[in-house]
């Protein structure tokens, strides 16, 4: 598997290209500014993108989904729980002191148990409420890795003061679905470090 993790926009949203290193399709995880610079690791490993799942409608994960589209034709896949927040993005971006990305089209909901496929490379689509009512998590099985938005940060959580947001939601939704996850799952949060799951269920003060 191909993976590299690039730390776009203002607010170093991690970006993830995940690329099948034998049939050279990929996903884009979570384009949220930078386009340019995702494309250009995109042609270093000279992969072709057949998805872009967005994690969740926050304007920093969604923002650059439009112009990654019309670079590659790939679908824009997010979960319909968070169609409501995409109307907002003109509000998101002057909460955050940014430009709005215009209009985002969203070309197929993704919900809990769906796959997202990119060549060989499969993604159980896990719906983890709480952050925001249509967050999800990509969990990839056979590489025991999780691209968790931002629902679970290395010794921390998902805020949930925001539009949508619920502190009960998301206790339940990392409770019951991402601590179920075995305890060498790589976790990749929507920011900073990387983490893991055993090293989360010991040392997450919100976890406890
Ligand atoms: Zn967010």
């Amino acid at each position: 598997m191909i993976h590299e993790i690039l730390p776009v926009g203002p607010l170093q949203c991690n970006c993830s290209v995940i690329g099948d290193d034998t049939t050279r399709e990929a996903m884009v995880i979570d384009p949220g500014d930078e386009i340019e610079d995702i494309l250009a690791v995109v042609a270093k490993h000279n992969l072709k993108v057949k998805q872009i799942v967005i994690t969740h409608a926050h304007i920093d994960h969604v923002g650059g989904a439009m112009k990654l589209r019309a670079a590659t034709g790939a679908p824009i896949l997010l979960n319909q729980n968070d169609y409501g927040l995409l109307k907002m993005l003109d509000m998101q971006a002057m909460w955050c002191g940014m430009t709005s990305p215009g209009k985002v089209e969203i070309d197929q909901s993704v919900t809990q148990a769906d796959t997202v496929k990119a060549g060989t490379l499969t993604a159980s689509v896990i719906h983890t409420p709480g952050h925001t009512e249509g967050s999800v998590c990509l969990y990839f099985p056979a590489e025991q890795k999780l691209i968790a938005g931002d629902t679970l940060f290395a010794g921390s959580i998902g805020r949930t003061d925001l539009p949508g947001g619920s502190f009960d939601k998301i206790m339940n939704s990392l409770h019951e679905k991402v601590l179920a996850l075995p305890d060498e799952t790589i976790v990749v949060p929507g920011h900073g470090p990387l983490t893991t799951i055993g090293e989360e269920r010991e040392g997450n003060p919100f976890l406890k």
